[in-house]
């Protein structure tokens, strides 16, 4: 039995697509069941596609999230170098054998030429495909060419054949080699095309398995095929569904969070987010919704992934990170809290805050929203108050500053004693004060909230109400 071994194959494009991390988790799970390794490999041949940082982005999300790596550009391994750019050597190599093998050939064809040729076959309603003029050229003269000329080595695909790909989650699917192009694997400056690379880096790296998303489908039978003219065996390709909006549209910047680091940075856990992403195209055995990495290594196969484009429904990853936040004890929460607490806040005001909030935020970054009125006086907004605004809260002003010891019990039995008193209505009067106070109608419990202000901060929010 040979070691499993997985791939996460990011291109360096600025940034970590959700779909991008989902695929490494079902790498770096199905590696850790079987007690293989997982591997981090950097597709950056596209030098048009290049960002500065790139790489560290993934990296850094890749940590945060808690996928650990065994072979990387950074960490490195047996089968370096892991970034493609560094490898151009080798593919050049492997494209230079596949033309003697007779799997490939050498393409003169200069760029006018061939948008000539795609735009006459689109004209006359065929796809866009290459003419096969040079795949014809005799192979003495193709060589002698190739010392001199500026050259790209292209795929011979086969005529008249039916290409079967094997895919482990959607059984064999069938292509009709006619409809396959004569892909370039070695473009003019060196570089490999992705079709190239990933063949011969998925062999060389010794890949059993490796999850990429399904927009690779239509290309796997072009990587069957150099599997086949190599006389290498292909390791399994599962092709991961693309996620999708609640509407079936696919998850774009537009609609959802593509970037990973959004999620870091609007406060979602990465045991939330791990845990969301698990259950996407899977569902556990016993059909817990709440789990661990650990225990998803532990039920998970890639054999049980789904075919059919998972939803992205960020309700429940909101749910699912409440339930995560609550687990934290108070002291553990404080510590996450401070990062998204707004600017200059005390920190003596965030710790008693916290418990106050606890239930009440899915994310970190919804305590500025629930818990901002504690560090900055309100907006007054006229609109939000009920009837008798006025009236009530200077009445409450006089109880309030008879007040010896601050505390709720105080707070609340001088309220309510008012309100009695003068036969207002409860609902009416403590919406007034919590608007005067938080500028909010919807807020944690006034009372707790006014004990934690503190009585001169309280008064004085009343007194900015009732004179302007
Ligand atoms: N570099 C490719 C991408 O970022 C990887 C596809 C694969 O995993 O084979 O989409």
């Amino acid at each position: 039995m040979r070691e499993v071994r997985t791939r996460f194959a990011p291109s360096p494009t600025g940034f970590l697509h959700v779909g991008g991390a989902y695929s490494a988790l079902l790498d770096f799970a199905f590696a850790r069941k079987n007690k293989g390794k997982f591997i981090v490999r950097i597709e950056d041949t596209d030098a048009k596609r290049y960002v500065e940082g790139a790489e560290e982005v993934i990296f850094e999300g890749l940590e945060w999230l808690g996928i650990k790596i065994d072979e990387s550009p950074k960490i490195g391994g047996p089968f370096g170098p892991y970034r493609q750019s560094e490898r151009c050597e080798i593919y050049q190599k492997y494209a230079r054998e596949l033309v003697k093998r007779g799997g490939a050939y050498y393409c003169f064809c200069s760029e006018e030429k061939l948008e000539k040729v795609r735009m006459e076959k689109v004209k006359i309603g065929l796809p866009p495909m290459y003419d096969k003029k040079c795949r014809f050229l005799p192979k003495e003269e193709a060589e002698k060419r190739a010392k001199k000329e500026k050259f790209v080595i292209r795929l011979k695909v086969p005529e008249n054949e039916k290409i079967v790909v094997p895919e482990p989650i959607r059984g064999d699917i069938v292509f009709d080699s006619n409809t396959i192009d004569d892909q370039v694997l070695l473009k003019s400056d060196g570089f490999p095309t992705y079709h190239l690379a990933v063949v011969v880096d998925d062999h060389l790296m010794e890949i059993t398995h490796a999850v990429r998303g399904e927009e690779w489908l239509p290309s796997a039978p072009k990587h069957f095929l150099l599997y086949r003219y190599f006389g290498w065996e292909p390791p399994l390709y599962f092709h991961a569904p693309t996620i999708r909006n609640p509407d079936r549209t696919k998850l774009s910047k537009r609609k959802g969070h593509t970037a990973l680091s959004w999620y870091r940075q609007q406060g979602y856990l990465p045991e939330a987010l791990i845990n969301f992403l698990c259950l996407l195209g899977w569902s556990h055995p016993e059909g817990k919704e709440v789990f661990d990495l650990e225990e998803f290594i532990r039920f998970f196969d890639l054999k049980d992934l789904s075919p059919i484009g998972p939803i992205f429904d960020i309700r429940k990853l909101d749910w699912l990170n409440g339930v995560y936040l609550r687990k934290k004890t108070d002291d553990e929460l404080l510590q996450l809290i401070k990062e998204f607490a707004p600017e200059n806040a005390e920190s003596t005001l965030i710790n008693k805050t916290t418990p106050l909030i606890k239930e009440r935020i899915a994310k970190l970054s919804d305590y500025p929203v629930i818990a901002g009125f504690f560090f900055r006086e309100p907006e007054i907004r006229k609109e939000l108050f009920e009837k008798n605004a006025k009236e009530e809260l200077s009445a409450a002003v006089e109880v309030l500053e008879k007040i010896e010891d601050w505390n709720k019990e105080n707070i609340e039995k001088s309220l309510q004693g008012l309100t009695k008193e003068r036969g207002w209505q409860n609902g009416e009067f403590f919406m007034n004060f919590r608007v005067a106070i938080t500028g909010s109608r919807v807020t944690p419990p006034i009372t707790d909230s006014v004990e934690i202000l503190g009585k001169e901060k309280t008064l004085k929010r009343l007194h900015n109400f009732l004179e302007p």
